[in-house]
């Protein structure tokens, strides 16, 4: 039996992102003892990385913005597939939080009468975006994090202990949410630079883990995107949903390979940057959707006078949402219309002066300058797709947060599905972080003191088991049990298979024939996943956190090719290739996966041997007031047709 710390605590977080931080805030605030634990450093979670700023309807550059508008932009960008619940609270709310967060300390850019600046992006009507150069998710992380401090500081004087209220366990990798009576108990977690088990006890767990972008070869997201808190509540018996939306952004660098993925912020296209090809022609004229076609300028001397007057004007189709300008990309390569290092030119050289492109972008600035010897000022940029963002995640309950069929469970942030439907806009995930963050602590708080006359006690068989599943990785040679059975593997060669499979078979443009294959091939990834094998001790091993992120990849890698081959239709960040037209039928469905056990029975929890079921739900038909903000018109493009009639 192993013997491992456990300590109590009412709410435990898993993730120290925006979600994360904002969750545990508002249970700590609430009264709930709250644990946060993240598995990287405090302070440097994915959230840092936000460049382009926080949307929200405070109407300060443009007071014909409103809440009404930001979800109507919201449901169009996620083609009408968003838990529209969600978008309403979140187009309500978002001013809200992004207000507190500047009582809290933050440091907006400022318009000249002395209000929060906001800047255009793509999708959104109006200046919609809160921001700080172009490194707002920096700012929002100091400042989630120094409100911490300051909450420390205030129980550090009440009762002596910095830590009574609220701790952060920084560097740790949660591993299993524990469950007693079907409700959840706490989670089981290891020490990075130590190896150390532990467990946290609580009736409350708020996932807020972040996405999944790892498991594809090129992508914008680093180490930590290797969807743990998918995987988690998968394991837990928790349901993802629509799974295969997956967020390419359009701009990532091409060059030097080393550098491949990395984001290019769509700001450079909201501060007036344009997108050429080989030919120096502006292609994204040729790529506006029937459904946007009155929202889009004609002509480029049009979409150059929207910059300054906006309201007489049509915004450029550099600025459609991402889904359609990755797609448009794309397809130039493909063409043979490609720059050198198979990308298109995006440019601001010639659109404004070196100085102000030094202020607006100086990340950018910096990041072509150091990484690629490009200066941004004088020569264009060359950039192409990249993974960026997962739509899908964790079913919640819209208004709490509450993950679906698991008492106690709670999700926010990237790993919670519904929000975005389809494709997000930029910027609604750092409101969303705020905006669910906040809710999902509250609830969960809640629920924690209203579970306080029966305190969760894990058992000893769980934690010995949660512990085994660890260890695996010291003992691969010594696995011979069917269907596991074969000669260790290594944790980095079936990574890289994993993501050459996920970026050649199930990536930006998608076909029926390339998907069933990637499905064998990670079924034979999982398998041979289970004998992944590494040398040394616990202490700092980086093969061995490898070898345990893999079981995660590869059980959401499997959702979402699941769920991309089942929906025939093309939709947001979902291109089927075969399927290329959007179906209006499709918009009643929602497409949900779940871990069942190979005798049937629900909840499975062996990742090797349970296996994946998909099912199909209804969504819920949008309330008659948020459809009225939209002209029928408009609807017909989306809607299906009994849902036109009801
Ligand atoms: P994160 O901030 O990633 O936090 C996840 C946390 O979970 C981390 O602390 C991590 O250590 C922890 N964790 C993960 N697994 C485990 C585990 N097993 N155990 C313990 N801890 C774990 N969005 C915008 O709205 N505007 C922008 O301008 C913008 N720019 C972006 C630029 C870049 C380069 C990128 C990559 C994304 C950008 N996004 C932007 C998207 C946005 O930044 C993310 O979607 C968002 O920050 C996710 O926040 P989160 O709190 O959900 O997760």
């Amino acid at each position: 039996m192993s013997v491992v710390d456990r300590q109590e605590w009412d709410v435990v977080v898993v993730g120290a992102g925006g979600a994360g931080l904002r969750a545990a805030i508002e249970a700590r605030e609430r009264g709930a003892r709250t644990a946060v634990i993240c598995k990287s450093l405090f302070g440097k979670a994915h959230t840092v990385m936000a460049e382009g700023g926080i949307a929200a309807a405070m109407a300060n550059a443009n007071e014909n913005d409103s809440w009404q508008v930001h979800f109507r932009d919201t449901m169009r960008g996620g083609k009408f597939l968003n838990q529209w619940r969600m978008a309403e609270l979140h187009a309500q709310e978002a001013p809200q939080r992004v207000w507190e967060l500047e009582t809290w300390g933050a440091l907006f850019d400022r318009t000249k009468d002395g209000r929060i600046s906001q800047r255009n992006f793509g999708g959104h009507e109006y200046p919609r975006l809160a921001h700080v150069g172009d490194r707002t998710g920096l700012e929002l992380i100091r400042t989630l994090q120094q409100k911490i401090v300051s909450l420390q500081q205030e129980d550090f004087r009440e009762t002596g202990d910095y830590e009574s209220r609220l701790k952060v366990f920084q560097e740790c990798t949660v591993t299993r949410v524990l469950k007693q009576d079907g409700r959840v108990c706490g989670v089981f977690a290891y020490e990075r630079e130590s190896g150390r088990f532990f467990v946290l006890e609580a009736p409350a767990v708020v996932i807020a883990t972040g996405g999944i972008g790892k498991s594809f070869k090129v992508t914008s997201n680093s180490w930590e995107y290797t969807g743990d808190g998918h995987a988690l509540a998968l394991l837990a018996g928790a349901p993802l949903l629509n799974m295969e939306f997956v967020q390419f952004h359009p701009t990532g660098m091409v060059w030097p390979p080393s550098v491949k993925g990395i984001l290019v912020t769509e700001s450079v296209r909201g501060d007036g940057g344009v997108l050429r090809n080989s030919d120096g022609k502006r292609f994204m004229f040729d790529y506006i959707p029937d459904v946007f076609k009155e929202k889009y300028a004609e002509t480029e001397e049009e979409g150059d006078r929207w910059y300054d007057d906006p309201d007489h004007n049509r915004r450029p189709p550099e600025l459609l949402p991402r889904d359609e300008v990755a797609r448009a990309i794309n397809a130039e390569v493909k063409e043979g219309r490609g720059s050198p290092h198979g990308g298109v030119f995006l440019d601001v050289s010639t659109r404004m002066p070196a100085e102000v492109i030094k202020r607006r972008l100086p990340s950018m600035y910096h990041q072509f300058k150091e990484l690629a010897d490009v200066d941004i000022t004088a020569e264009a940029m060359e950039v192409g797709p990249t993974c960026h963002y997962v739509m899908g995640g964790i079913a919640v309950e819209s208004d709490t947060a509450a993950a679906r069929g698991v008492p106690g469970l709670y999700a926010a942030g990237e790993v919670a599905g519904g929000m975005h439907g389809s494709n997000r806009l930029g910027g609604n995930s750092l409101s969303d972080l705020l905006v669910f963050g906040r809710r999902a602590g509250h609830h969960a708080a809640e629920y924690a003191a209203g579970r306080s006359g029966a305190r969760p006690v894990v058992d000893d068989v769980q934690i010995d088991a949660a512990a085994a599943e660890a260890l695996r990785p010291f003992s691969a040679e010594a696995e011979t049990e069917e269907p596991a059975g074969g000669p260790p593997e290594n944790p980095y060669t079936l990574h890289q298979e994993l993501q050459q499979t996920m970026n050649d078979l199930v990536g930006i443009i998608r076909r029926e024939a390339e998907m069933e294959q990637a499905l064998e091939k990670l079924a034979e990834l999982r398998v041979r996943a289970r004998r992944a094998g590494v040398e040394g001790h616990r202490q700092f091993n980086p093969g061995w956190h490898l070898a345990l992120d893999l079981r995660n990849m590869l059980l959401v890698s499997e959702c979402v090719a699941r769920a991309a081959l089942e929906r025939t239709e093309s939709r947001g960040g979902h291109t089927r290739e075969d399927h290329p037209g959007m179906d209006r039928t499709w918009r009643r469905i929602n497409l949900l996966c779940a871990l069942t056990d190979p005798t049937g029975g629900l909840a499975a929890t062996d990742p090797v041997r349970g296996q994946i079921a998909l099912t199909r739900e209804t969504t819920e038909p949008v309330r008659a007031d948020l459809l009225a903000l939209f002209d029928k018109e408009e609807l017909v493009k989306y809607l299906a047709e009994e849902e036109l009639y009801e």
